[in-house]
């Protein structure tokens, strides 16, 4: 199932062809970060690992993920809200400011099935506005995109909901 979860059969986004494993390689990309297989490290715990994207979409990009293999946002459970809020916290700390954008695809959209946090610092580039595009609600909740916040991830996890490309309450409902 590993295997299956890591190698969705999905066409890829051209965004995330270089994450492409290696031939004969069995593992997930995502689940072997580290310099020694060519990421560039920004900062890593027992918990996260933040790296920079290969391809990015903005003046600056990074992806945060956790180490524990989880496929994509439609896997996370209601006991995994506070793993997406640490995820937040840890992409704010190392890159704060009001217009970063933080952001996960949802499938089908999502390139390499290891969840993956993005962090967008402006300015965006083209593709990075048209690929991470944050749609909300007055109520700060979901509107229909295939990216959805941390925050909205949250507050759908909260009330027991699943993600997916619809809009979804937010917290203040
Ligand atoms: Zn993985
Ligand atoms: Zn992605």
């Amino acid at each position: 199932m590993r295997f299956l979860s890591c190698f969705g059969r999905q066409k890829r986004p051209p965004e995330d062809e270089e994450y492409a494993p290696l031939p004969g390689s069995a593992s997930c990309v995502f689940c072997d970060v580290r310099p020694e297989t060519g990421f560039k490290v920004a900062y890593e715990d027992d918990e996260l690992v933040v790296f920079h994207d290969r391809s990015p979409a903005a003046a600056e990009h990074l992806l945060v993920i956790p180490r524990r293999h989880v496929a994509t946002v439609r896997d996370l459970r209601p006991a995994d809200a506070g793993l997406v809020s640490r995820m937040e916290a840890r992409a704010r700390s190392l890159r704060p400011g009001p217009d970063v954008r933080l952001g996960f695809h949802i499938p089908p959209f999502s390139s390499v099935h290891h969840i993956h946090l993005h962090v967008l610092v402006p300015p965006l580039k083209t593709k990075g506005v048209l690929k991470y595009p944050v749609a909300s609600r007055t109520d700060g909740g979901k509107g229909w995109s295939w990216f959805v916040t941390p925050a909205q991830v949250v507050a759908i996890l909260e009330a027991n909901g699943r993600i997916g490309l619809g809009p979804a309450a937010g917290r203040k409902s």
